[in-house]
């Protein structure tokens, strides 16, 4: 018997080495010695964190596409003027060096994490800088991956996007980090060089240099010391998964033609002309709080029309949906919401914020219908956070006023979900935000990791009310797509297929196996499915039905 440790699959692939740790971040003890030269002081904080940059320059020159775009932000991050005030405010204060560095990067790493999501993951950015500076402030060796000969399994907390970039496919075999999601530099990276990697492995901790290990990460998992047998396994999986995937490209059918739209998330303009490139039909969910996030005002109008035109253009005509601004719980904006709601996920956000400041919602609907117009684009725009019809009409409203005639809502409250027929009524078609629609319907914090089980998209619940969904936009003959994470669940999207859902929009990564697995049934097929999926009282007897039918079909 192998053991296996479980993380999040982040990067394809299969392979088996002896594990290379990370060199670990300097750790600072709590106490310090007042420096008696705090000028002296102030130019070595000042040198370690310049050299710091200077070296992530150097580095951010010999690379090119995402891997540079993720590390010129890191190196804009470090620019912030602000860092270097509060640097000088610890040394002020009677700190040395390499503590008013810290304390001055733990600000801001804490006000990203607050923010959470894509934001949250870029503290480790910060962090990663903050450690290079502290290390040279030091004159300790440069945490990350150490000089070493021979292929290795490269086994860290989280791997730096300074390491990242120079990762050397041919010697690293795989990537396994203890933290990190699906949209980590890390997976993002590894992605981009093809190397398997597993993500926010908890066990990760306990590997040991120089232990063999196999990393699956299609399936997320690391084998402690596999035998060659596990290792041949997991390998021969591995390949004919990516035949079967490289089989299949265009628009998202089932194997008898009936259409699933195949579509992109995308949240910023750093990634335009990747996703662009992609074999996808357009955009299902443009989220534009990138823009709007980590900053103290609203961009202006001309701001956000380039920002949105970046992506328009290279999508040509391919539909693109862009949601407004979606301010508030777990994507904080200070200039949009009130700090001193109890219950921010029960507050004013969404398209609440843009009733209250409507000035902000118009302006970005002007935004838009410029961009649309410069680039000649299939624009549609959704709002989030819909809770009832009149909303949804409301909307509409507005962004016909705005020259934008396309227009939607997502589904993301219950009550919007029970009672879409009568939204449906006012808008051309609805998105199904599974993400929050769990977190509503479960009444559990998307945040909070140990409530995953609740969240997990097979719940009963929440198929029954995407069934819901699915059934008023068929009756209304209009399109009801889903955008939240459960759209790249392979297994799940026959059963969407055969609720009678248009549009899966996911990541880029995960379009692969989706149209893969759609191409697995016919449409009469998902249909069965689908019905003995939504009989299923709990998640691991809905996952045994895929799998069984799925085996039988198989037969
Ligand atoms: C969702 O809630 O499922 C969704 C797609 O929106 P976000 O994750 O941006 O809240
Ligand atoms: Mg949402």
């Amino acid at each position: 018997m192998v053991d296996e440790l479980r993380g999040n699959p982040a990067s394809p692939g299969a392979a088996a080495g002896p594990v290379v740790r990370l060199t670990p971040p300097p750790v600072l003890p709590e106490h310090w010695d007042a420096p008696a030269a705090p000028e002296a002081e102030l130019a070595a904080a000042t040198e370690a964190l310049d050299a710091a940059v200077a070296d992530l320059e150097k580095r951010a020159a010999s690379v090119s596409g995402e891997s540079k775009s993720i590390m010129d932000t890191q190196i804009m991050m470090a620019q912030d003027p602000s860092l270097r005030t509060g640097i000088a405010d610890g040394v002020a204060n009677g700190r040395p060096a390499a503590w008013a560095i810290r304390d001055a990067f733990g600000r801001h790493v804490a006000a990203l994490e607050a923010i959470g999501g894509y934001l949250g993951e870029r503290a480790a950015d910060l962090i990663d800088i903050r450690d290079r500076a502290i290390a040279a402030a030091l004159g300790l060796a440069q945490p990350g991956i150490p000089a070493v000969d021979g292929a290795f399994v490269l086994v860290g907390q989280d791997i730096a996007p300074a390491d990242t970039v120079l990762l050397d496919p041919a010697k690293v075999l795989g990537i396994v980090t203890e933290k990190g999601g699906p949209t980590s530099h890390t997976a993002i990276v590894a992605r981009a060089l093809g190397i398997p990697a597993v993500v926010g492995c908890a066990g990760a901790a306990g590997l040991a240099d120089g232990t063999r290990i196999a990393v699956d990460g299609t399936r997320g998992t690391v084998a402690v010391d596999p035998d060659d047998e596990y290792v041949r396994r997991i390998e021969a999986e591995s390949a004919s998964l990516k035949e079967k995937l490289a089989a299949h490209s265009g628009p998202g059918a089932t194997a008898d033609g009936h259409p699933v739209k195949l579509l992109l998330n995308v949240g910023s303009a750093g990634g335009a002309e990747s996703d662009a490139a992609a074999d996808a039909e357009g955009v299902g969910l443009f989220r534009t709080e990138f823009l709007f996030l980590d900053r103290t005002e609203a961009p202006t109008v001309e701001e956000q029309r380039a920002a949105y035109g970046e992506v328009l253009r290279g999508f040509g005509g391919r539909p693109v949906v862009i949601r407004t601004l979606d301010a508030g719980a777990d994507k904080y904006i200070p200039f949009a919401n009130t700090e001193d709601e109890p219950n921010p996920a029960l507050g004013v956000r969404g398209y609440r914020v843009g009733v209250r400041n409507p000035g902000l919602l118009t302006a970005q609907l002007e935004a838009i219908s410029l961009a649309a117009g410069d680039h000649d684009a299939d624009v549609r725009v959704m709002a989030p956070m819909i809770a009832t019809p009149a909303e949804a009409a409301a909307f509409r409203d507005l962004a016909r006023e705005h020259g934008i005639t396309k227009t939607g809502v997502m589904i993301e409250v219950p009550a919007a979900a029970i009672r879409a027929r009568d939204i449906l009524a006012e808008v051309d078609f609805v998105s199904i935000g599974t993400n929050d629609l769990s977190q509503y319907t479960y009444a559990a914090d998307r945040m909070l990791g140990e409530l995953g089980e609740l969240l997990d998209p097979w719940q009963p619940a929440l198929l029954a009310l995407v069934a819901t969904v699915a059934a008023a936009a068929k009756e209304a003959g209009k399109s009801a797509g889903i955008c939240g994470e459960a759209a790249s669940d392979p297994g799940l999207a026959p059963v969407f297929a055969g609720l009678g859902i248009t549009s899966l929009s996911m990541s880029v990564s995960a379009v692969p196996a989706v149209r893969a697995a759609l191409k697995d049934y016919t449409l009469e097929q998902c249909e069965i499915l689908a019905g003995e999926v939504l009989r299923a009282p709990d998640v691991p007897s809905a996952r045994k039905v895929v799998e069984e039918f799925s085996a039988r079909s198989v037969d």
